[in-house]
């Protein structure tokens, strides 16, 4: 398989101004005695330093290489990465692990001079137990290889994000990510029952049990879903799979305002039906996927067919007042889902543009939704701001939010201030910083404000599991300034 690559390429010519020296040769030296596969080109390193931030696109659009890690290392093994780790913690140099480097908050740039842990190697779907439905894989496979593997036998795990050709399972793990058809087969954490970490100091530990539940104190497993590279590196995990579903339906509906679909959605989830997809999108985003001058509202869900028969019907029924619309827009949905071509040529052109992810209970939704808009719309420069539903739950919603702006001068100031505004305007509404990109770099510096008080467990969890602070500093809000 072909290797999904990064946003863009850097111009010819980008490093002739110089290309900083690599990691000390005494590390070098202790990686070769180690046998580690380790690289120092520039283009190995300048490609290191970067993931698909829109700031690293950016930078990369003008020949600008964010960082340069001093070496890129490749293991292919939980013990490689144990090594790895005690060479880095000897050295004292930052350590950040690295999957398909699609992360879009920062999380996985490499600072200079610092290792760049690229677990690409560790590419193996190990076993699948089908008594139970148990999927054991290394952290550096990504989407399309583990379907495959799975669905060759009958079998899927049903996570699918945007960025399904572009992510690792170690990247879906520490990034606590959500699929598209998430609200049939669950989030990350949903699926995942244990992992194998390595930690800072190169232990190596299993979190999680092979038992679909245990009540052995506080779920540690859960301490490392969401981590970020921050408080150990994820070698292997296993994952619950499902039967792969034989049966489909589809639907879409027209809603006059988001606030009267997002009430549908409520009144769907509170019946308990739960369609694997159940995306609705505000007066721009429906005229700019589907040409619709109102909300488009686009419902998929498959497994069994009395099921899928039984939550179909609760949603017509949920969408009686709305207008029917052609089915063929989930098709176009589907033949567009894992586009992600939009975002670089739009900064390569100048243009400022990203989307914030946050979520909310029904209770507040609307006025978020709202103030959000509102609020980005408010920026000197904005062109659009638009959103859609993503995620539903029975208590609430994910809220995606897309903007772009022409910046008159300094377009990073403008990025920094449009995340600044939009997220106060998410917090003061009582909705959560993330449902599912993470916080990475970009969203560090309001993880203190958002946590609360409890912020303090985190930053005890680091010194604890991370004393030398070596892994991935300054990633979500802990062991680093933020930028
Ligand atoms: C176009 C586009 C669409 C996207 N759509 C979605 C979506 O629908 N749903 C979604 O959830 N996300 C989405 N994302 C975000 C991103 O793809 C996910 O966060 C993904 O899970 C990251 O995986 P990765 O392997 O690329 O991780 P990376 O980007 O390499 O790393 C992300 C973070 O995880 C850490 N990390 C990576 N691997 C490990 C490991 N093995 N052990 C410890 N830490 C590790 C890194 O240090 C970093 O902090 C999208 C991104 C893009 C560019």
């Amino acid at each position: 398989m072909t290797k999904p690559s990064m946003p863009n390429e850097y111009p010819s010519g980008s490093f002739a101004s110089g290309v900083p020296k690599p990691a000390p040769l005494a590390l070098l030296d202790e990686l070769q005695r180690a046998r580690l596969e380790f690289e120092t080109s520039s283009d190995a390193r300048s490609d290191h330093g970067r993931d698909w931030w829109p700031l690293s696109i950016a930078d990369v659009a003008v020949g600008r290489v964010p960082h340069w890690p001093g070496v890129v290392v490749k293991p292919r093994s939980s013990d490689e990465v144990s090594q790895l780790l005690r060479i880095a913690s000897t050295h004292r140099i930052p350590v950040t692990a690295q999957g398909g480097r699609s992360g879009v908050l920062g999380g996985a740039v490499a600072p200079d001079g610092g290792v760049a842990l690229d677990l690409t190697k560790l590419d193996e779907v190990i076993s699948l137990d089908e008594i139970s439905g148990h999927v054991r894989v290394q952290a550096g496979v990504f989407g399309p290889e583990l379907e495959n593997f799975l669905n060759a036998r009958g079998w899927t795990v049903g996570h699918f994000p945007q960025s399904f050709d572009l992510a690792t399972v170690g990247g879906w793990i520490a990034c606590r990510g959500a699929g598209q058809l998430s609200n049939r087969y669950g989030k990350i954490e949903d699926i995942v029952r244990s992992l194998t970490i390595v930690l800072a100091n190169g232990d190596v530990i299993e979190v999680g049990s092979n038992a679909p539940r245990q009540a052995i104190g506080p779920d540690l497993l859960s301490l490392f879903v969401g981590s970020e590279g921050t408080l150990g590196v994820i070698t292997e995990a296993t994952l619950v799979a499902r039967r792969r579903a034989r049966f489909e339906e589809r639907a879409a509906y027209g809603f006059s305002s988001f606030e009267e679909g997002l009430e549908a959605c409520r009144r769907i989830l509170q019946r308990d039906a739960s369609p694997a997809v159940l995306r609705l999108y505000d007066e721009t985003e429906s005229q700019r996927n589907f040409g619709h001058a109102n909300c488009a509202l686009i419902v998929l869900d498959e497994g069994e067919e009395y099921f899928v028969h039984a939550t179909m019907h609760i949603v017509g029924e949920e969408c009686a007042g709305a207008t029917v619309l052609d089915v063929s827009l989930v098709e176009r949905w589907m033949e567009h889902r894992n586009d992600v071509g939009a975002l670089a040529p739009l900064w390569e052109r100048g243009v400022v543009v990203d989307t914030i992810e946050v979520s909310g209970s029904w209770a507040v939704l609307s006025t978020m939704y709202r103030s959000v808009v509102e609020t980005l719309a408010s920026v000197e420069g904005m062109l659009a701001a638009s959103v859609h539903q993503s995620h539903a739950y029975v208590d609430g919603a994910c809220l995606y939010f897309t903007f772009a702006a022409r910046p008159e001068d300094n377009a990073t100031l403008l990025y920094r201030r449009a995340w600044d505004l939009a997220t106060h305007a998410v917090l003061a509404s009582g909705g959560a910083l993330s449902h599912h990109h993470g916080v990475g770099r970009n969203r560090a510096r309001f993880v203190a404000e958002a946590l609360g008080p409890s912020f303090a467990i985190l930053v005890a969890m680091k010194s604890e599991l991370d004393p030398l602070n070596i892994l991935n500093p300054g990633v979500l809000g802990i062991g680093g300034v933020p930028w």
